[in-house]
């Protein structure tokens, strides 16, 4: 691991940023300067549906207006497709992935309302029952297919697997956690509609960017269980892990772009300014 601390803000260009972003990159920003060390941008745009280069504008340009500045250039998940795919022919290699037909309704009529840390259906395995023949015959048939990890096979290569969290100084003091990827089940790594997954391309990505501590909202704690098992299994470096508070609207949900709340930009056009910000968030 490189001695200079490198974290990293990765925002996905699939709408505006609202305060919990601005929370988000500011903490890393100031726990970077704390620590002596720098931050990345990333751009997590490996949704093509959902991702927008006039977000990416924005993102820039809103975090500009915070006041932050990071190094160039800024590396977009798009382009990093190949390495996606290397990584997951390597977990292929070791007999760890398999093809899945299911759709969304197959997933859930099949999960018997067993559901993960996100509250979506656990997948149970079906499709690992599929012959060869099988298989061959859906992928003629050119049926939409996912590949899936097969956590139970993987966990058998690893055992127990740890991950370290680390609160920003003054406080630092380093907590390990188990982690328990089974709590997810099979859990995807390529898409149907894409060859990687959030999980496998933040896992890869980080490891490229020699990035030494991960810094995320807390509603990101419990996929960390997924990140360090891939990690072991593609024998990438884990990095520290903080997860910060999240910031809630009036109705004390966590604010998010689905759920339509304020963004940065509604709040500049209102008046408020970058120390308006800082100070609402009290950074
Ligand atoms: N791209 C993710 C998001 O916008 C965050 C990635 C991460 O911190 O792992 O929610």
């Amino acid at each position: 691991m490189p001695s200079e601390p490198i974290l990293r803000f990765a925002p996905s260009p699939n709408g505006f940023l609202h305060l919990g972003h601005a929370y988000s990159a500011l903490v890393v920003d100031r726990w970077a300067n704390q620590l002596g060390g720098n931050w990345l941008l990333r751009i997590e745009d490996i949704d093509e549906g959902r991702s927008k280069p006039a977000f990416v504008e924005a993102i820039f340009e809103d975090l500009h207006w915070l006041g932050l500045k990071w190094p160039e250039p800024v590396l977009k998940q798009s382009v990093r497709q190949a390495a996606y795919k290397r990584a997951a022919a390597q977990l292929d290699a070791l007999g760890l992935l398999y093809p899945c037909f299911c759709s969304r309704t197959d997933i859930r009529d099949a999960s018997n309302g067993q559901t993960d840390p996100d509250g979506a259906p656990i997948y149970p395995g079906t499709c690992k029952a599929l012959s060869k023949e099988e298989i061959s015959h859906n992928l003629r048939q050119n049926q939409p297919v996912q590949y899936r990890l097969d956590v139970g096979k993987a966990l058998e290569k690893t055992g127990m697997l740890t991950f370290t969290t680390v609160q920003p100084t003054p406080l630092d003091r380093p907590e390990i956690t188990y982690a328990r990827p089974q709590r997810w089940g099979d859990t995807v790594i390529q898409r149907k509609d894409t060859p990687t997954s959030y999980h496998l391309s933040v896992v890869v990505d980080d490891a490229h960017q020699n990035i030494t501590h991960v810094v995320r909202g807390r509603d990101l704690e419990a996929v960390t269980d997924i990140h360090v098992l891939l990690q072991f299994l593609l024998s990438l470096p884990t990095p520290l892990y903080t997860f910060h508070k999240l910031i809630l609207d009036d109705e004390k949900s966590k604010l998010s772009k689905s759920r339509g709340s304020t963004t940065l930009r509604d709040l500049r056009e209102k008046g408020w300014t970058a120390q308006t910000v800082r100070a609402h968030l009290g950074i």
